[in-house]
């Protein structure tokens, strides 16, 4: 017999990202972390102004906008705009203290890569990001774990390897994952329209051609295929 569920309030996903533009690596890294984890509560969170690498090309609108597009009819996922509207550096100990006063009980599953978890140590307040969610790790086969210091024991003291574990408690846990990485990159993309190339198949049509119709990215009107 299955352990009963231990939390009432429903688990929610958050993936936080530039999505400069949004593209297929995203989405079916997404939709594999939501099946994994069994999520019926998906969100992507655009970053207004990220405070770990350079500003966004897109204005924060056009960026939220293709997101809407990419997830439209998706059931479970939807598109969170509150980074955007919040003024200043988007900090997501922020982020998640907002979800985690709406949200109750709720398990919050927060996705990141296996490189920015490396790096959790230089995030703003990082080790309240323990509290706040779990900290559900993406890796592809060939990632490298390379945490040091205070960060190392913070990870290995939470560390679970079934999914279920994260419905025990509202926050807490690190769950590695295997994702598949698609290669493919926003950078990537603005590069080839940059260049006039075509980035069809890479993302949504639906993306490239609010893409097109907003002269985002590049000089000249480029087509999907
Ligand atoms: P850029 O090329 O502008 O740096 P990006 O393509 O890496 O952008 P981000 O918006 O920075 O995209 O990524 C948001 C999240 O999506 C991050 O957690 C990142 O690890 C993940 N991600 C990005 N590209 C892929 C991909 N191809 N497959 C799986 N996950 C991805």
């Amino acid at each position: 017999m299955s352990r009963p569920a231990k939390n009432r309030f429903a688990a929610i996903g958050l993936f936080g990202g530039t999505f400069d533009p949004v593209h297929h690596g995203h989405l079916r890294a997404a939709l594999e972390a939501k099946e994994l984890l069994g999520l019926d509560d998906f969100r992507l969170l655009p970053a207004g102004t990220p405070p770990h690498r350079p500003s966004p090309v897109a204005p924060a609108i056009h960026r939220l906008a293709m997101l809407r597009l990419a997830v439209a009819g998706h059931p479970g996922f939807s598109v969170d705009d509150r980074e955007i509207r919040r003024a200043g550096l988007s900090y997501m100990v922020d982020t998640l203290r907002e979800f985690r006063q709406e949200s109750g009980e709720a398990p919050l599953m927060l996705l990141i890569g296996q490189d920015a978890a490396n790096a959790l140590d230089t995030w703003h307040e990082w080790r309240a990001i323990f509290e706040l969610a779990h900290l559900v790790i993406m890796r592809r086969p060939e990632s490298q774990e390379s945490w040091s210091g205070e960060l190392q024991q913070h990870v290995e003291n939470r560390f679970v390897k079934r999914p279920a574990r994260l419905r025990e408690k509202a926050a807490g846990y690190v769950l590695p994952l295997e994702i598949t990485q698609l290669a493919i990159s926003s950078t990537d993309i603005r590069d080839r329209l940059s260049r006039g190339r075509s980035p069809g198949f890479l993302l949504p049509d639906r993306v490239l051609d609010y893409i097109s119709q907003n002269r985002l990215y590049f000089a000249g009107a480029v087509g999907k295929g």
